[in-house]
């Protein structure tokens, strides 16, 4: 993949923009036209041409365009949320009384999208663990219509063997689709692989500066237009002109970001798994399904689940953190701490109220490092 051509170059028309370097933000709701014969023009070229920005903008064409070079697909969709891409890749490709196989623990609203929200077009769903594939796609059935995947989730990291997983749906025309927020096309391209549908929360890696909401859906020329012709025109969950540029922007340094941050957490592994104060370290970089050669760096989230007695000790480690901010969300320039035990559990079933997912920033290393060190010694 020629990243920086993508990056730098693809779409760049600035010819068509009077030589301005970076793109301009084609900030319009709507596109006049000089006669009734090409306003008539228009209506028909409603998907690809600019009418009205729900259908077609340029800033978001061209976005549009670099996200299909980078996943090496013939186009993709770009949406208000990742829960927006995935609920209409989701809904796209199912009807009433189908069947989705979904792999364990995929992202919350995708959990929620499926084991609820389907079922009012009485549609069944089964969550099965994805590392023994022989197991998982076992559970496929007749009336399987999706295989969804996320590889590897974003807690704990497990991975899928898509190359088996997509051939296997492949010859039984069941649609698959995984969510590569994590890895960004840089260290995996799921399509490559024979993926249908790939996702992306933008707001996270592709983005980078945790100042945009937006999603992601990658795919052939004809799938996408499916979706684009449906769901994208009817739920409307559009991106906005500006917000399309500030992702242009921030994807200009994406590698960079990535290898920072990657960087920092393998770093931050090898520093701390053998901690007494660390039961388990969770990081896919130590999982051995290796979905593509390019592979090598695990990314920038680790998970540990902490060897202490009550939560207030957990409660005491992470408030004492500094630089890894408490808030949800990853991808961006800072460093984050998500404390399993403050997400609200009414039912009591809580059993990793001592896990911690830690995301690395783009900051100095060592800085992070003293600041792990510093709260774990000062727990008591
Ligand atoms: C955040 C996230 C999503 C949801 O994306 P939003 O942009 O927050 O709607 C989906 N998948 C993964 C892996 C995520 O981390």
């Amino acid at each position: 993949m020629d990243l920086s051509f993508i990056l730098n170059q693809l779409g760049e028309e600035h010819a068509d923009w009077k030589n301005a370097v970076s793109p301009p933000i084609y900030q319009t709701s709507n596109f006049c036209f000089p006669s009734v014969d090409d306003f008539r023009k228009a209506f028909v070229q409603e998907l690809e041409e600019p009418l009205y920005t729900r259908g077609v903008n340029p800033t978001v064409s061209l976005l549009r365009k670099k996200l299909a070079a980078l996943e090496n697909t013939e186009d993709a969709l770009v949406l208000s949320s990742g829960a927006a891409a995935i609920s209409a890749a989701v809904l796209n490709t199912i009807g009433s009384g189908d069947h989705i196989l979904c792999v364990k623990d995929p992202y919350s609203w995708a959990h929620y999208l499926m084991s609820d929200w389907v079922k009012r077009f009485r549609v069944e769903v089964d969550f099965v663990e994805g590392k023994d594939v022989n197991r998982f796609l076992s559970f496929v059935r007749p009336e399987t219509k999706v295989i969804y995947l996320e590889s590897p989730n974003s807690i704990t990291f497990e991975q899928q063997d898509l190359k088996t997983i997509a051939a296997f749906a492949g010859e039984r025309g069941i649609t698959t689709i995984c969510d590569n927020s994590y890895s960004t096309p840089l260290f995996q391209r799921p399509h490559e692989l024979g993926i249908d549908l790939v996702l992306h929360s933008a707001t996270k890696y592709l983005n980078g500066h945790s100042d945009v909401v937006a999603g992601v859906i990658c795919g052939s020329r004809e799938r996408i237009r499916r979706i684009q012709q449906s769901e994208f025109m009817t739920l409307g969950a559009i991106l906005s002109p500006l917000e399309a540029w500030l992702i242009l922007r921030g994807m200009r340094t994406l590698e960079l970001r990535v290898q920072r941050s990657s960087e920092n957490a393998f770093f931050l592994v090898q520093e701390l798994k053998h901690h007494p104060l660390i039961a388990k370290l969770y990081y896919p970089g130590e999982w051995e399904v290796n979905n593509t050669e390019e592979r090598n760096m695990g990314g920038g989230m680790f998970t540990i689940d902490l060897n202490l007695k009550s939560i207030q000790q957990v409660e005491h480690f992470c408030n004492s953190l500094k630089r890894f901010k408490m808030a949800v969300s990853w991808g961006g320039y800072e460093s984050l701490q998500l404390p399993l035990c403050a997400i609200p559990d009414p039912e009591g079933k809580r059993i990793d109220w001592n896990r911690v997912r830690l995301y690395c920033g783009i900051e100095k290393k060592e800085v992070l490092l003293e600041d792990l060190m510093n709260a774990l010694s000062s727990v008591k």
